[in-house]
């Protein structure tokens, strides 16, 4: 019997989506590819974003050759017609998506078989039994909730990962504490080889003449600026990158982790998120690789701990608790916060904007489409946290301008991790603060028109107005949590607070 044909999706790319031996389809199973126009048409994504995508997808089609029936349609529903006949379809298999909605798409058709989901070291069955054990564990705020901290260790333990026997390897789990410094002093740039980069082919020009054509004929808008293509699109380019930051960066990633330097925004950051997103890489090969260069003393300890933690812990811990917490959780608005967002934060206008660290940040957005997980947090979400914006049209705002957003990572890092939307169930406190934090771990106060310790007056840093703001909006809530409870308290000493508080109304949505 001719085996059934399997259906690709996007983030689908590896070679492990489709290998029998890890419950994918038949090897001879002919594959099918659906390049649907009207996910551009519905929202405004960055160029860099579609372009590569795009690029990607196209250029596995060019690998499976004449395994794959490569469709362009306007719909998923349309491309899937086409392929198996509308009466009585035929057949089809198709791994598990990473999508919400992709996933009701694909169950709800006739004859499709769904097949477990791959590119996650931990299987959703294991995730479930971990949190039957460990719900409730947590104390004061967020109590019920569940932690990373357990998560993460569980994970290693199981997976034999960075331990010596029973114990963690070195005899911590937890390095944070090393991986936190400020920028080093006097140096604009970290002494670190520079990140992999792609060089581009015709697939890649054949790619942006469709977004130059589908834009010119008014079909699709675009946010930022495209080219040249920063991230890879095929495995081959993936398996460079890893083995390029693990031979040249990862020394020197745990340090610095935290810090922002306006002239390095990669610093020694890894730049994996987007090739583990496409499926182009298996996080197990990443960790394993990270692990090799400490055992061989290629890498020292606090490094690879810090990198497998990103990956073993949080992007695993986030692809749980996006199916953990549930439909409902996208509208979650704890702080009832509904301003809308501003233009030119929605068209990534970097130049209308005079604070430094935003604007640097929104620039390299712009640019690049991508920034590292403390300017996201700490100058983009914070801005969005301080000012009440609605935080479903944040989230929105996260996924369409970043090159590695989907839906399933956004979830639980917008609503949860930096907008509180949640109310704490993935955070015990709201990520925010004053210009202090900005300027300890940055070189980007320095040039800027305002001072991160002004709270009033011209000069005053909109990130300590916003941050005084903030707690003073949601005083009852806060004062109640024992981890924001001293902060507010603070509010109390501040003599200047109804000045500081007329200022920020002031200001109002106009760029700070
Ligand atoms: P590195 O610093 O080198 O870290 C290594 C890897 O760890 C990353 O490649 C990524 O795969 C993983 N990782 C680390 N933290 C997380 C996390 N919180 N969630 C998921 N994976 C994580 N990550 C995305 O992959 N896509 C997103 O759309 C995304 N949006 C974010 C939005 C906000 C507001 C915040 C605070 C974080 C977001 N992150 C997202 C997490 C993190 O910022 C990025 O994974 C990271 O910056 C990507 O760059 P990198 O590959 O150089 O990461
Ligand atoms: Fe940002 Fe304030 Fe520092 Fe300026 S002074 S860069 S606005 S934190």
């Amino acid at each position: 019997m001719a085996p059934r044909p399997h259906w690709l999706f996007g983030d689908q790319l590896g070679p492990h989506f489709l290998a029998p031996r890890h419950g994918g389809p038949d090897d001879r199973a002919p594959v099918i590819m659906i390049e649907a126009r009207s996910v551009l048409r519905r929202r405004r994504f960055h160029r860099a974003k579609a372009h590569l995508i795009l690029s990607a997808m196209r250029h596995r089609a060019a690998e499976l050759g004449d395994r794959v029936t490569y469709l362009r349609t306007e719909t998923y529903a349309e491309g899937l017609e086409q392929v198996r006949g509308r009466r009585d379809p035929a057949p089809l298999t198709v791994r598990h998506p990473t999508s919400r909605r992709a996933l009701d798409f694909v169950s709800a058709r006739e004859n499709v078989e769904v097949l477990p989901p791959k590119g996650f070291l931990v299987a959703q069955e294991d995730f479930a039994e971990w949190t039957a054990r460990n719900k409730g564990q947590g104390k004061g705020a967020g109590a019920g909730a569940l932690r990373l901290e357990g998560f993460y260790r569980w994970v290693r333990e199981r997976h034999d990962l960075l331990m010596d026997g029973d114990d963690p390897a070195g005899g911590r789990w937890n390095l944070d504490h090393d991986n936190r410094e400020p920028p080093p002093r006097g140096q604009d740039t970290l002494d670190v080889r520079g990140p992999w980069r792609p060089t581009e082919d015709e697939i890649d020009d054949e790619v942006r003449r469709d977004l130059d054509r589908w834009e010119r004929d008014g079909e699709v808008s675009f946010v930022g600026r495209d080219g040249p293509r920063r991230f890879p699109a095929t495995r081959r380019e993936a398996r460079s990158a890893l083995r390029h930051f693990v031979a040249h960066r990862l020394a020197g990633f745990g340090r610095h982790e935290d810090a922002m330097l306006a002239a390095d925004p990669v610093m020694s950051h890894s730049l994996l998120s987007v090739p583990l997103n496409l499926g182009l890489l298996d996080p197990a090969e990443c960790v394993e690789l990270a692990e090799q260069a400490y055992r061989s003393g290629d890498a020292p300890l606090n490094s690879v701990e810090g990198f497998v933690r990103q990956i073993a812990g949080w992007r695993e811990y986030v692809w749980h608790l996006y199916w953990h917490f549930g439909e409902e959780y996208r509208h979650r608005n704890a702080l009832r916060h509904t301003a809308p967002l501003p233009d030119w934060f929605l068209d990534l206008d970097a130049d209308a904007v005079t604070a430094n660290c935003l604007s640097t940040v929104l620039a390299q957005v712009r640019d690049t489409g991508w920034t590292h997980h403390i300017p996201r947090l700490m100058v983009l979400g914070s801005r969005a946290l301080q000012d009440g914006w609605d935080p479903e049209a944040v989230t929105d705002w996260f996924h369409r301008c970043f090159v590695d957003g989907y839906d399933w990572v956004m979830l639980p890092n917008v609503v949860g991790m930096s907008q509180y939307a949640d109310g704490g169930m993935m955070t015990t406190k709201p990520y925010t603060s004053g210009g202090a934090y900005i300027n300890r771990m940055s070189d980007l106060c320095a040039p800027c028109a305002y001072r991160p310790t002004h709270r009033t007056g011209d000069e005053a840093c909109p990130y300590t107005t916003g941050y005084w703001s903030f707690l003073h909006r949601h005083r009852t809530r806060l004062s109640t949590n024992h981890r924001t409870a001293r902060a507010v308290k603070g509010l109390d000493r501040l003599k200047d607070l109804r000045e500081l508080l007329d200022l920020t109304a002031e200001r109002g949505d106009a760029p700070p």
